[in-house]
């Protein structure tokens, strides 16, 4: 008998019908004679809706109450998948983040999981029950809801199937697998049948968001392989795994767009050993992550320093630079998120030169202008205009097509 491990995310648990096909998907694993962990997102689009609940009466909610009130999305879903497997005659019981075990650090709305306590989890598989547990959500220290931040109930899911020491982990999504770009953006995209963690860590935190990074962070840390599947069509999905044959001429595995970037820029600082260090030192101080940085060269001694930083941390990390402006001398401190990182990501471009001049190509043929480029040995990114996005993911992913000889 094997533990699998099956998450269901917003669309997947939308209205009654999806609960119904959920249910019956997860009814069919535990009939096959497996034991089973769900974990289930807030039915559609109702994370973003207790958000705007939030912003109706304040625009800067107190972080605690916030995840009170986003942690109650995901505990519905459970609630109505364990009552429809009950009406289909299976013994299944829903539990929170916390009954489930879920021990997270302070850090409200991107909580961290510390430790996941599997008492409870395990005693209820034991009496061959189903178990349905609310993603995204956790507790601390203080006995406090905390959520783990945007896409978190891959990560929960994750992290079950590791502490379990499951057989299988299913993410169960609105698209058949994992494609070379988001089939939204780009309709001849295709889907790959596998791509590495290395590859997918890249292509999520750049952006794609068909899985949290964190999830695969985790997944790679245990050596968790991840199915990525649909709960509407029953084909094979794409695999996530660590090692990866090199499909002959698949440089390039995913083109993404992040549009939840901005770029900071501190005007006429001198030109002097030692800004650097003053200026991102407080800036990780505000445990902020910095991506692209660019330092232009000085004119008349001094230079503009240059880089993103996620674009719901920008005014924060703005105001602090402001205030400590007479500490690295800096003249003004702007920022804009009328911006977007335009990402290509593939392990083959290691080994394989012309990859970042394609890109550029593509990008001057469609007239688009690159603000700034990133590289490292799997990925080059590129920052434009917002508006220009979704052009140039198309064009760099048609420009690749063509080199990967589709
Ligand atoms: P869920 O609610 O199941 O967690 P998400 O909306 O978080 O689903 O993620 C699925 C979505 O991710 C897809 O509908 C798709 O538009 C988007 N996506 C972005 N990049 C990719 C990609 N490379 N491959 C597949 N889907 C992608
Ligand atoms: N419901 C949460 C969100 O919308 C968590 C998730 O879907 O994974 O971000
Ligand atoms: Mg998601």
């Amino acid at each position: 008998m094997a533990l699998i491990v099956q998450k269901f995310g917003g669309s997947s648990v939308r209205d009654y019908e999806r609960i119904m096909n959920v249910a019956r998907i997860v009814g069919k694993t535990y009939a096959d004679g497996n034991d089973v962990a769900v974990v289930v997102s807030a039915q559609g689009d109702t994370t973003d809706d207790l958000l705007e609940k939030a912003a109706q009466i304040t625009q800067h909610p107190n972080a605690r109450e916030l995840d009170v009130l986003l942690s109650t999305g995901e505990q519905i879903s459970m609630a109505l998948l364990s009552m429809a497997l009950g009406e289909m005659g299976y013994p299944a019981i829903s539990l929170t983040g916390w009954q489930a075990g879920f021990e997270t650090n302070r850090s409200y709305g991107r909580a961290r999981i510390k430790n996941l306590n599997t008492e409870r989890l395990q005693s209820e598989l034991d009496k061959r029950r189903i178990v349905i547990v609310a993603g995204f959500q956790g507790i601390n220290v203080n006995d406090d809801i905390t959520t783990l931040g945007r896409g978190g109930s891959d990560t929960s899911a994750v992290a079950i199937a590791a502490a379990l020491n499951a057989d299988k982990c299913q993410i169960y999504t609105d698209v058949d697998g994992i494609y070379t770009a988001d089939p939204r953006i780009v309709a001849n995209a295709q889907k790959l049948d596998i791509i590495s963690f290395d590859e997918m860590l890249e292509l999520a935190t750049l952006g794609a968001q068909v899985l949290q990074n964190r999830s695969v962070e985790l997944a790679k840390k245990y050596g968790v392989e991840l199915e990525v599947l649909s709960s509407l069509d029953p084909v094979k999905g794409t695999i996530v795994r660590e090692v990866v044959d090199m499909k002959e001429g698949m440089l390039i595995k995913g083109v993404t767009k992040d549009e939840k970037v901005a770029v900071i820029t501190i005007l006429d600082v001198p030109d002097v050993p030692g800004i650097s260090f003053k200026v991102f030192s407080l800036v990780a101080q505000a445990k902020v992550n910095v991506d692209i940085i660019l330092q232009a060269t000085g004119r008349g001694g001094n230079k503009d320093i240059i880089f993103t930083v996620p674009a719901a941390r920008a005014e924060e990390v703005c105001t602090l630079l402001r205030e400590n402006l007479s500490r690295f001398g800096g003249r003004e401190v702007e920022y804009s998120t009328d911006v977007a990182k335009v990402s290509v990501v593939g392990a083959g471009m290691q080994s394989h030169s012309g990859v970042a001049s394609r890109m550029f190509e593509a990008l001057y043929e469609a007239n688009i202008n690159i603000q700034m480029v990133a590289t490292s040995e799997i990925k080059i990114s590129v920052i434009v205009k917002k508006d220009e996005a979704d052009r140039a993911v198309q064009v760099v992913h048609a420009a690749y097509e063509e080199m990967n000889g589709h």
